[in-house]
């Protein structure tokens, strides 16, 4: 069941879907070479508890940590470890945050400096099929219509669009109906209804778009090794338009302070 949010819900979920974003930014401060991904958990952790919110992810299906940290060929669901951060990773970093029992869930793909040039493209077109997708999100229009658009805009890059995961309706919990895919048929699925809250996030793939997942249960990789990359939002869909709940401001004006890492 697709769960409608009232005007005063949608209000209610923003600063949960905001604070992921300032907890993004927070990271985003701390990433250098040699610092580790596990670092990098706790300071998302020690700064989403110190807001008086809990870390989504943590314990979710037996998740060990608050972030989802995946670099390079790892499309979503890395495990912080002991991994240090290298010149030209590519660092994708998803977060949760439940605020007042409303969870914010978005993602973001960050350059570190030295990134190869084919990277930096697949980064900056993944980004704007999320925009892409979310301008189709109007009333009337429907879930397949989502999924053309990110899918037809990623595919004339000669990009893979990951078939195995997908966004989700967002809400009191992460995962809502209903699932939102990085593919479709215009014209197909469920018709999008003023106060559905979807996370969206396209999962992008340099090459190939076929994924393995590691027998820790949770890693996934590109077969082919190829750079991934995945940004997500959450948004609501009202009858002025979407509304994105979620926010990379403060995320994208961490980068630019940040010498380390580049804003593309
Ligand atoms: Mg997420
Ligand atoms: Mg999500």
């Amino acid at each position: 069941m697709i769960r409608i949010k009232t005007k005063e819900e949608i209000e209610q979920m923003k600063p949960a879907a905001l604070l992921v974003g300032r907890t993004l930014a927070e990271v985003a401060r701390r990433i250098e070479p040699g610092v580790s991904t596990e670092t990098l958990d706790s300071v998302a952790e020690d700064f989403i508890r110190s807001h008086k919110a809990v870390p989504t992810f943590k314990g979710y299906g037996g998740f060990p940590a608050s972030l989802c940290i995946s670099i390079n060929e790892v499309v979503v669901h890395g495990i912080p470890s002991k991994r240090v951060i290298k010149q030209g990773d590519v660092i994708s970093i998803d977060c949760g945050c439940t605020l007042n029992d409303w969870v914010g869930d978005s993602a973001y793909t960050f350059a570190v400096k030295g990134i190869k040039e084919e990277d930096r493209q697949l980064l900056k077109v993944t980004k704007e099929s999320l925009y892409k997708g979310i301008e189709v999100c109007q009333v009337g229009r429907r879930l397949g219509d989502l999924g053309y658009t990110i899918q037809s805009y990623c595919e004339s890059f000669g990009y893979g669009v990951v078939r195995e995961l997908c966004g989700h309706g967002v809400g009191h919990v992460m995962h809502e109906e209903p699932s939102v895919l990085n593919y479709g048929r215009r014209g197909s699925g469920a018709k999008l209804r003023e106060g559905m809250t979807l996370a969206i996030e396209p999962m992008i793939t340099l090459g190939n778009r076929e994924v393995v997942f590691h027998s820790d249960g949770w890693t996934c990789t590109t077969v082919d090794n190829s750079t991934a990359a995945h940004f997500e939002h959450d948004i609501a869909i009202t009858e002025e338009g979407p509304m994105i709940l979620s926010s990379f401001e403060a995320i994208e004006e961490a980068i630019k302070s940040n010498s380390n890492l580049e804003l593309i």
